[in-house]
């Protein structure tokens, strides 16, 4: 199992960034998030249109979904014209969501000409890009987002999405043998109420409360560089799981 960082910028791009999305090969295509920046980088590797075969995304916010709609023009008028379509995962009550942002981005039902939509249910594990997901719900200030936890088998990922500090986290990485776990925070003082993201000891240590084997920190703005010793995802990092 393979993972590149294709973005991980926070809610605002870090210089020449894109925001969230992970490629996890094993041996399928499977993107996390897809937020803007992702689909330019993709196309940068992948040449003229990327090969996915499913995509999951964990939340609402735009960071991880924005470039969904680029995805769509790209699809119907450009390059991705005659790609296959690719199996969209969408929380739960996504579908319904996603054509109402339709609605006001072009119409309702642009999003079939590109994708096969579909919702996950929480907990509830599901085959996308021939590796098993399953999804946990962690806190994020007040809008309902999703951890994955991603094995082909062999191998696992877990990928906190965006949350603040919680028990689920360690739950979602029990084991795993990478822990892709953001950390946007200077300190965890500064977040809101209810809490949305974590400071970087804040992630560190539900990466020790999960037994999972590496640790991997995300969603960083470039402004809070990290202190020595902890692993800082990068746009095109890659990675053997
Ligand atoms: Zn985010
Ligand atoms: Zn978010």
């Amino acid at each position: 199992m393979k993972l590149t960082v294709v973005g991980c910028s926070p809610a605002w791009p870090n210089p020449g960034g894109a925001q969230s999305g992970y490629l996890v090969e094993g041996p399928q295509r499977l993107l996390l998030d897809c937020g803007p920046g992702v689909l330019a980088k993709l196309r940068q590797r992948d040449g003229d249109w990327p090969q996915v075969d499913a995509i999951v995304i964990t939340h609402w916010h735009l960071d991880h979904w924005g470039d969904l709609v680029p995805w769509v023009w790209g699809t119907m008028a450009g390059p991705g014209r005659d790609a296959e379509k690719v199996t969209l995962w969408l929380p739960p009550e996504g579908i319904v969501r996603l054509r109402d942002f339709g609605a006001r981005l072009g119409w309702e039902e642009m999003w079939e000409s590109a994708f096969e939509l579909r919702e996950y249910e929480e907990e509830e594990p599901f085959e996308a890009a021939g590796m098993q997901v399953r999804a946990l719900r962690v806190p994020h200030y007040t809008l309902r987002t999703y951890g994955l936890r991603v094995t082909n088998g062999a191998r696992s990922l877990a990928y906190s999405g965006d949350s603040g500090p919680s028990e689920r986290l360690a739950e979602l990485a029990e084991g795993a043998d990478l822990f892709l776990c953001e950390a946007t925070l200077a300190r965890g003082e500064l977040d809101g109420q209810p809490r949305g993201h974590l400071a970087a000891d804040e992630a560190v240590a539900a990466f020790e409360a999960s037994g999972a084997r590496r640790l991997l920190l995300t969603h960083r703005p470039h402004e809070l560089p990290l202190d020595g010793g902890l692993e800082q995802a990068r746009d095109g990092l890659q990675l053997e799981i």
